[in-house]
């Protein structure tokens, strides 16, 4: 390879080998895996001689496709779609979610695992990355049910994680009690107890303080930060926030905590709207005990699609992907969008955000507080040596501090989206050590 690598452009890149992609790589390119290659090709041109390795990125390290049969309380033999996806581990084990959801596909999956690689190097965590997800609506499941599938699926995975090689977390409905069956399904078969093996655990099983609120913190960081570079009063501001899970509703708790007004809210139940701010701690409340925020009193209800319209400073996506696209982002009112889900925005969407003058604060950054703690979690399960809520606390946010302005200083040198600068903070990375272990044999 000459030096006139260092130039090649993203389309040359992707067929370095000469070879046609494999066919699981082609088959979608306006999915979620296809958006994450059009975010790679954006940032090639950037990577210097480390372009050479970029190929690395584009194909996942490892994909496995499991059958989760388990006896439904009826007595028939129902077959869940399983995966787990190492996408790269390159800096470390795989790390990433597991997400239990009706849609997931082996695509998304792949995608998530991608996001994870670039997020973790872009946190300088020390792990590459991975995902999993089982294709079922866990709501149509008993408890029993749900133990049965997640314990089979984690046996199935068990070949290809463990706490030096791949550590699983929550992700869409998947929670601390799913942790718990997981661990102890991997630990029977392994004959020891073995608690790094996944993070989000309960505080009794080895879990961190901190770690369920940890990505609706970080958001909250990184936000208050950007904030401050654009000289926006965070007391002062409007908040609107899709999704009110673990990420929206910590997120929401905490803007609304500093003084900010959360004037918009929406899930799979229902979009809500309330001009004087809605009562945050009630509506958790309320979501706690009903699964949703449809039927909460104290806010007017909103079509669904009114959501995108509503006039407010900060807008937060937090379920799902692809849910800003070209077909809505030039309605959106917001100064700046801190995306708490994985791949919430298009790419088309990215570019009318930013032609508009819309801050973008991108997943592989502003969600990056989950991961963070999670890290925290297996060192200390390692060390068997547990910190206070506060230590966490405040290393958490120093972490997302230094990782934020590091990329914003990128983005301004190379003038350049906030997300194509942490993508080129973590590619950077992850080629770098892909390079220095070199190709084996
Ligand atoms: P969750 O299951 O706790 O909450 C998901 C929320 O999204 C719920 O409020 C649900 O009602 C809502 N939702 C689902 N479908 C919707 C739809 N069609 N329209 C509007 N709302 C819908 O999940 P979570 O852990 O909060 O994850 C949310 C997002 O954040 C996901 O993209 C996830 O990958 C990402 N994320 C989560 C973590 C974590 O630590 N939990 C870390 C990083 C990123």
């Amino acid at each position: 390879m000459n030096s006139s690598s260092a130039n090649l452009q993203p389309a040359a890149v992707s067929n370095l080998y000469g070879h046609p992609l494999p066919s699981y790589l082609q088959s979608d390119k306006l999915g979620p895996w296809g958006v994450y290659l059009q975010q790679v090709d954006r940032v090639i041109p950037y990577l210097g001689h480390l372009a050479r390795w970029a190929e690395t990125l584009k194909r996942p390290k490892r994909a496995l496709i499991v059958d989760v049969p388990i006896e439904l309380d009826n007595g028939t033999i129902a077959h869940f779609e399983g995966y787990r996806v190492q996408h790269n581990t390159s800096r470390g084990p795989g790390k990433g979610g597991v997400r239990f959801h009706q849609d997931v596909t082996l695509s998304e999956v792949m995608a998530l695992s991608a996001w994870m690689s670039v997020k973790n190097a872009a946190v300088n965590v020390p792990y590459g990355g991975a995902k999993g997800g089982i294709r079922v609506d866990p709501k149509t499941l008993s408890r029993g049910e749900l133990e049965r599938m997640t314990r089979r699926y984690t046996s199935e995975i068990g070949i290809i994680i463990g706490p030096t090689k791949d550590i699983p977390a929550p992700d869409v409905n998947t929670n601390e009690q799913i942790m718990a069956w997981m661990m102890d399904t991997y630990s029977m078969n392994e004959g020891a107890t073995a608690t790094g093996v996944v993070t989000g655990k309960p505080i009794d099983l080895g879990g961190s303080l901190g770690r369920r609120e940890a990505t609706g913190r970080g958001v909250y960081t990184v936000g208050v930060e950007a904030a401050r570079h654009i000289g926006m009063d965070v007391s002062q501001a409007r908040v609107a926030v899709q999704g009110f899970g673990n990420v929206g509703g910590i997120a929401a708790k905490l803007f609304a905590q500093a003084g900010a007004r959360v004037v918009a809210v929406q899930d799979h139940g229902g979009s809500l709207y309330q001009a004087s701010g809605l009562d945050v701690p009630a509506l958790l409340v309320h979501v706690a005990e009903h699964g949703s925020v449809a039927g909460f009193a104290k806010a007017e209800v909103i079509a669904q699609e009114a959501f995108w319209d509503v006039d407010c400073d900060i807008l937060i996506p937090a379920a799902l992907e692809q849910q800003i696209h070209a077909g809505n982002a030039h309605r959106i009112k917001a100064r700046m969008v801190i995306e708490g889900a994985n791949g919430p925005t298009t790419p088309e969407a990215d570019d009318i955000l930013q032609s508009r003058n819309i801050l973008v604060l991108p997943d592989v950054i502003a969600n990056a507080g989950g991961v963070t703690v999670s890290y925290f979690e297996w060192v200390q399960d390692f060390s068997s040596f547990f910190w206070s809520e506060d230590e966490i606390n405040a290393r958490l946010v120093r972490i997302m501090q230094d990782a934020f302005a590091g990329v914003w200083a990128v983005a301004q040198e190379k003038k350049v989206s906030l997300r194509t600068a942490t993508f080129i903070v973590a590619c950077t990375r992850i080629l770098r050590a892909r390079e220095l272990r070199g190709l084996y044999p």
